[in-house]
């Protein structure tokens, strides 16, 4: 089966490739970079919304803790103010005798243990210490000159003194709410409670949170995390750094800055903000981020700072992107295998209709292949059934023809019959006279020879006129025929001249059974010889052989003469129909045709040889009706 090949053809390569191969090149790269962008905004989304979540619980956060933070700190406001209802004060302040001291030291010293708080003191006008709780330590405030310190200028001069400091006489950092004692509307001196708020550090640690407090410097006062504590959150400038020094606020620390890795505002008070890690909080990160939200303390000028650290919403975030990327790796693999898909349907939908166009052409063709066959068919049938009748009709002809041809040759053998019947007629004649002429005389041993004599003439006279009765009979091409009656017979017919011309014959053949009516064979030998005694009429020493052999399944009797053979015009035309050489009414020219045409016609053939030593050989070949069995050696 033969397709279209149309159908089938192909894109032309280089449209067909080109579009793949850009496929193919740019379509991982650009699924790679839309993975890596889209992963980068769900990361950045989720970063975005998480900081801003964190940051609104944030905010709670930081206004309970801001809230605590002032709480601790607003606890002891009253403190100082408390000192003007206590009248040893004033009097210690206007006599201060040591008995007045005394009295002072251990209300303070009282006091002080009541309220938990660092450290009470009563100072004069000038900023010496007159009084304190702490009277019986060895760094005990009494006596000192406290004036340089800027709680105390303000509260001398009747404004509330907020100070954080650290302490000149211990080192140790606390808070100093200073108020000015008023009696009959003069400042007769200052009261001052120092307050530690280590507590809030210890608490914010314990509850794992991170904060810090900034003073109205910007130092870190206190910090969940002692390495920012005294570390400043603004830059500082020399002159600022150098007057800090001088006042001995934060005694002799450097007051370095807290300098972040990196930093973002992203709303008032609200900054992300990142450290190196330090040991204590650090991960597998070598930076921590924070989110860093700010508010101010109220009755201070100091703020509030709650750090959230960020790494486990950053990792969160990265998941996210993450995620995003995986599913759009997943979302745009299943789309490619999709697509491909499609086409891969698409490309055998377009064949099935390809094979489908192709067998419905295939069929037409064959319908009309078939329907052409079909009166090819029919013409070839009549032409059989013509041919046929044509055959039929040859065939008529031809044993019209064979008829005629026999008929012909009867009529030229006429003469020599009559002479060959005349002859035995005479003799019988003469030899019936004679016989009657012994009977009469009593002669009978003579008269009854006379009557065989008479008797084998007739005997002759009958076989001539039955081998020519058999000779004008009809024959057909089938049947077989013994080779040795029939050169019998063609003998027989052709006695008279065989005899008048003193042949000498030579038989070289076996008698074999061939495929042919017996008549047939026997009318072409007649032919045959016939042919060869009018050749060899002139001949004075005429010979004729009859040689036979098996070759290929038939059986090969060659007829050759002495005569005077055929020239090289009359060589041409042999076997043409009415081609003849001899003279008047003896020659018809129908006997080599007829003879040939007989053969053939068995699965025979009849040639001719001219043998260069003069004379005419004809061959026969006709079908053995059985193979010769091989002679015993
Ligand atoms: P016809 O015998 O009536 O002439 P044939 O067809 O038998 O017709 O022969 C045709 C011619 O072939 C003869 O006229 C003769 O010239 C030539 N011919 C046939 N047989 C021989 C032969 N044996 N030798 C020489 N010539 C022959």
């Amino acid at each position: 089966m033969k397709c279209d090949p149309n159908l089938y053809r192909a894109a032309p390569p280089s449209l067909a490739v080109k579009p793949r191969l850009i496929r193919h090149l740019f379509l991982p790269p650009l699924i790679i970079v839309l993975m890596i962008g889209l992963g980068y905004a769900g990361f950045w989304t989720s970063e975005h919304f998480g900081i801003r979540s964190l940051s609104e619980s944030g905010q709670r956060q930081l206004e309970l803790h801001a809230r605590t933070v002032e709480s601790e700190i607003s606890k002891y406001t009253y403190l100082p103010s408390l000192l003007e209802l206590e009248t040893s004060v004033p009097q210690l302040l206007a006599d201060p005798t040591p008995e007045h001291r005394q009295t002072v030291n251990a209300y303070l010293e009282g006091l002080n243990r009541r309220s938990r708080s660092r450290a009470i003191y009563v100072m004069d006008t000038t900023g010496r210490v007159m009084a304190t709780s702490n009277w019986r330590d060895v760094d005990s405030y009494l006596g000192e000159d406290l004036s340089f310190r800027a709680y105390f200028q303000k509260a001398v001069r009747g404004e509330p003194g907020r100070f954080y400091g650290i302490g000149s006489t211990s080192g140790e950092p606390g808070y100093y709410l200073a108020h000015g004692l008023e009696e009959h509307g003069k400042i007769i001196g200052v009261a001052v409670v120092k307050v530690r708020l280590e507590a809030l550090e210890e608490r914010w640690q314990r509850a794992r949170l991170e904060a810090f407090v900034s003073d109205e410097n910007g130092i870190i006062i206190l910090s969940s995390d002692p390495a920012r504590r005294l570390k400043s959150v603004v830059p500082l400038s020399d002159e600022t750094k150098e007057k800090l020094a001088r006042s001995l606020q934060y005694y002799w620390f450097p007051l370095n800055e807290l300098q972040p890795l990196a930093r973002e505002t992203l709303a008032e008070g609200v900054e992300k903000l990142t450290f190196p890690a330090n040991s204590e909080l650090s991960t597998d990160d070598d930076s921590i981020s924070y989110l860093a939200q700010t508010r101010p303390l109220s009755d201070t000028p100091w703020n509030f700072t709650l750090l959230t650290p960020l790494q486990d919403l950053r990792r969160e975030a990265i998941n996210q992107g993450i995620l995003v990327s995986v599913a759009f790796a997943l979302v745009a693999f299943l789309l490619i295998a999709w697509n491909e898909r499609r086409k891969v349907i698409a490309t055998r939908l377009a064949a099935r209709e390809a094979l489908q166009e192709a067998n419905n052409q295939l069929e037409r063709r064959i319908t009309e292949r078939t329907t052409d066959l079909r009166a090819s068919n029919e013409r070839l049938k009549s032409q059989i059934r013509e041919r046929r009748q044509a055959e039929e009709t040859l065939r008529r002809a031809q044993d019209e023809l064979v008829q005629a041809g026999k008929l012909a040759a009867i009529g030229q053998m006429s003469t020599s019959i009559a002479h060959e019947l005349n002859q035995p007629l005479a003799a019988m004649r003469t030899l019936s006279g004679n016989t009657i002429r012994f009977l009469e005389r009593g002669q009978l041993d003579i008269a009854s020879t006379n009557l065989k004599t008479i008797n084998d003439l007739i005997d002759r006279m009958g076989r001539i006129t039955a081998s020519l009765r058999s000779f004008a009979r009809r024959g057909d091409d089938k049947g077989q025929a013994s080779l040795g009656k029939a050169v019998e017979a063609a003998l027989q017919l052709l006695g008279a001249r065989v005899d008048s011309m003193a042949l000498q014959l030579h038989r070289q053949f076996i008698d074999v059974q061939v495929q042919i009516d017996q008549t047939r064979l026997e009318q072409i030998l007649v032919n045959l010889i016939g042919n060869a005694l009018d050749a060899m009429q002139a001949q004075p020493s005429p010979q004729l052989w009859l040689e036979g052999e098996e070759f290929n399944g038939k059986y090969r009797l060659r007829v050759r003469d002495n005569g005077h053979g055929v020239d090289a015009e009359a060589r041409k035309h042999l076997f043409e129909p009415f081609f003849t050489t001899k003279p008047g009414e003896q020659g018809l020219g129908l006997g080599l045709t007829l003879s040939a045409s007989l053969a053939a016609a068995t699965g025979g053939h009849l040639g001719v040889e001219h043998p260069a030593s003069g004379g005419t050989t004809f061959v026969l070949s006709l079908p053995l009706v059985s193979p010769i069995p091989a002679e015993p050696i």
